[in-house]
């Protein structure tokens, strides 16, 4: 998704065109071939695009989201194709007692957005502050959309969410900023990341990749940041709170991170991280995924 995109582009309300997140709660996750009873079903809307850019429309950001789903939904379409030819996009979560899920994403739709999509969107991505690039499309067009924006000198955050191992190298150097999570973290480097010196592991590793910033968040514990003009990895602790529901933890950090980015550039980027963490930290605090995000009038002013 895109933010700040200039006079005269539309600002699209992603709530009402989303993929579609379904959820189920049981007490434990079934085992191959069982049936289990659960407590309770929502459907929700979401795709990790989706779900970063409600974040920073929330907090005032003017976004547009490009996407495609399928041609049965009734949609303002300005950036978003339709297609006849695959479903929109699902997610089927099922969540345990421990707050545990497993996660079944049918890409649908996401897997048919293409190279003519983004010609069609190039001046909206080029003018644009901040272009935001996830992995739940094909992966060479959301590198396509990278180097767009950079041939433009918009800056560019690359969240590689549902990681691949065999990422694409110029990822790394096309990304202003690369910001993983513990999981995807390992599955790029190979090192499982349970604490602060392994993620300043995996920064290392990842700056030595062509990274420009490394943040890889790490839960409760909030993030860490490394990059090339400050090389001593930093640790920027998230608030204490009793989180209720993780999902869409770090979607939320994202969505505001690219806030920041667009709308206080001259903010030193720990203070960017230290204030998307305590975005982030009142989304855990409710449960659902955009249903969890935070408004800025429902936020401390001293955030902005
Ligand atoms: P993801 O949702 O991708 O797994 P994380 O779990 O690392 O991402 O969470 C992203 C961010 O959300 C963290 O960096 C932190 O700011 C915030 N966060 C996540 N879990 C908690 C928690 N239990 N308490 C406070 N903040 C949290």
């Amino acid at each position: 998704f895109l933010i700040d995109v200039g006079k005269g582009s539309v600002a699209l309300h992603s709530e009402n065109f989303s993929p579609v997140v379904l959820g189920d709660f049981t007490t434990r996750l079934p085992k191959a071939g069982e049936t289990i009873l659960g407590q309770k079903f929502f459907i929700g809307f979401g795709g990790k695009g989706a779900n970063q850019c409600v974040q920073s429309a929330r907090l005032g950001a003017k976004t547009s989201l490009i996407c495609k789903v399928s041609a049965d939904l009734l949609l303002d379409c300005t950036f978003v194709g339709q297609t006849a030819d695959a479903v929109t996009g699902t997610a089927s979560i099922i969540v345990n007692s421990e707050g545990q899920n497993v996660i079944v994403i049918v890409p649908g739709a996401n897997l048919l957005l293409n190279s003519e999509d983004l010609k069609r969107a190039s001046d909206i991505i080029c003018k644009s502050k901040v272009v935001v690039c996830q992995l739940e499309i094909t992966p060479a067009v959301s590198l396509e959309a990278l180097k767009m924006a950079r041939a433009s000198g918009v800056k560019t955050l690359f969240n590689p969410a549902p990681a691949l191992a065999d990422l694409d190298p110029e990822f790394y150097t096309h990304s202003d900023i690369f910001c993983c999570n513990e999981t995807e973290a390992e599955i790029l480097t190979g090192i499982p990341v349970g604490n602060l010196e392994d993620a300043e592991k995996v920064g290392r590793m990842l700056l030595e990749r062509g990274c420009k910033l490394v943040i890889v968040t790490l839960g409760a514990e909030g993030c860490m940041m490394i990059s090339v003009e400050e090389p001593i990895p930093k640790h920027v602790p998230a608030e204490k709170v009793r989180a209720v529901d993780t999902t869409g933890a770090g979607d939320s950090f994202v969505g505001a991170l690219a806030f920041y980015l667009a709308y206080y550039p001259e903010l030193p980027m720990e203070e960017m991280v230290r204030k998307s963490n305590y975005i982030a930290s009142v989304s855990v605090q409710a449960s659902g995924t955009q249903s969890s995000y935070p408004y800025r009038k429902d936020l401390p002013q001293d955030l902005f």
